[in-house]
């Protein structure tokens, strides 16, 4: 299922025509398709189904809560990052023993936090961090379950500031001091010892790291399991990449599952998967509308009604996102600068594109914009956090209001 199709030269979510949401919603507007979530979702699942993962959605790929209700529907459980995260999940209604908890800075207000709701496990970054755990867990006369989290050492060949699992990382530890932060775990009172986590990074785009990531820490695991009984889960992290440009061969779930099921069965842990661009990325889009065209000598740039503070994607990490006309006139052709209306040079959403020719008031589509683009969003320029839509078949339904100005200055005393 695709999400997203042209009918009659109009581009429709589902059965829906974005024109029309537009008009009833204004721009900028996120547009998200809740089939095509839950058929990523199943995909997956159904791929990986040999090892019956629980397949925890990382939350901070979109954590609107009708997003995250719609994978907790499919049995989702859920990796967060942060306190805030853990309390959008909860109150979405994820089950606490369905949830991780990542993250270098977990401060001592989000360990407790997590601890009281008692949740699947802490995937831990290093000792300072277990020491916290334990301590936290010991003052509330509980126990904490851990994972260490592994530093694989693999290069998942993707932009470097989305590359987490190689050794110039701030992210896990090294097995040989993984081992050694067993040993500690082992003798603290208030931890126990649940599993081990890799996450390798992010749009990953070929099944092999994964795979060698894996091999990694095979005996490491082989070993826990043999002297722990409590060491249950193998936690593979997320990374699957999506397709963003036209020509890009996506990562298919049947190609990740041929690589990694094998190694998975023969390990006989639980499986936790933290999948997030692959489930969201796709199923949605960000509208916008045209506001001026405007050409020097050496450009022609299309200024729209959203930025970098509601696609930061291009500028922070060179991220390429499709962007088509909502309308599609069969316009010719010609290199475009599509850039947005914040006072920064770096604010383009597509630089040097050949897009079809636009004019003054046209809707432009962003694809792909299911996934960092809201989460990533901020108020920079003052400006107002978009609206947010739903799509099922043929209805749709405001999921996120669109900000206010009173919304900017809330907080402000
Ligand atoms: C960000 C993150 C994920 C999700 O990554 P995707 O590339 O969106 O699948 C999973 N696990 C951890 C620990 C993360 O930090």
């Amino acid at each position: 299922m695709k999400g997203f199709h042209y009918v009659k030269k109009t581009l429709c979510a589902e059965g829906v025509s974005v024109r029309i949401l537009a008009e009833k919603h204004g721009t900028p507007l996120f547009v998200y398709s809740r089939g095509y979530l839950i058929n990523n979702f199943r995909n997956l699942s159904s791929a990986m189904a040999e090892v019956n993962p629980l397949i925890c959605y990382s939350v901070k790929a979109n954590s609107n809560a009708s997003v995250i209700k719609t994978f907790l529907r499919e049995g989702a459980g859920v990796d967060v990052v942060s306190g805030g995260e853990l309390y959008r999940a909860l109150r979405a209604g994820v089950k606490p023993s369905k949830v991780v908890f990542a993250g270098v800075g977990k401060t001592r207000d989000e360990i407790e936090y997590a601890v009281r709701r008692g949740i699947l496990f802490f995937t831990v970054e290093s000792e300072e961090e277990l020491v916290r755990i334990s301590d936290c867990a010991g003052r509330m006369r509980k126990k904490a379950r851990v994972a260490i989290r592994v530093n694989p050492d693999v290069d998942p060949g993707t932009h470097r500031y989305i590359t987490t699992g190689k050794k110039e990382s701030k992210f896990g530890l090294d097995i040989a001091r993984a081992e050694k932060a067993y040993k500690m775990a082992a003798r603290m009172k208030n931890v126990e010892i649940a599993g081990l986590h890799i996450h390798i990074g992010s749009q990953i785009l070929s099944g092999r790291p994964f795979a060698k990531a894996l091999k990694r820490v095979k005996n490491l695991c082989a070993d826990l399991k043999k002297t722990h009984k409590s060491f249950k889960y193998i936690d593979i992290g997320g990374g699957i990449g999506i397709q963003y440009q036209p020509d890009q061969e996506p990562l298919t779930p049947a190609e990740f599952a041929a690589l990694l099921v094998p190694v998975l069965k023969r390990m006989g842990l639980s499986v936790v998967m933290e999948p997030g661009r692959y489930l969201v990325g796709n199923a949605g889009i960000l509208v916008c509308s045209v506001q001026y065209v405007k050409k020097n000598h050496f450009r022609r740039f299309v200024v729209v009604d959203a930025g970098m503070n509601d696609v930061v994607r291009p500028p922070l990490y060179d991220a390429y996102h499709e962007i088509v006309p909502v309308i599609d006139r069969n316009a010719k052709k010609v290199a475009t600068d599509v850039v947005g209306p914040i006072c920064e040079t770096a604010d383009f959403l597509a630089l040097d594109r050949a897009m079809p020719v636009v004019r003054e008031g046209d809707l432009l589509a962003v694809m792909s914009a299911g996934a960092y683009c809201s989460s990533m969003g901020s108020n920079y320029n003052s400006r107002l956090r978009p609206a947010e839509v739903m799509v099922n078949g043929k209805r749709s339904s405001l999921i996120r209001k669109r900000e206010t100005f009173n919304d900017l200055i809330r907080n402000e005393m």
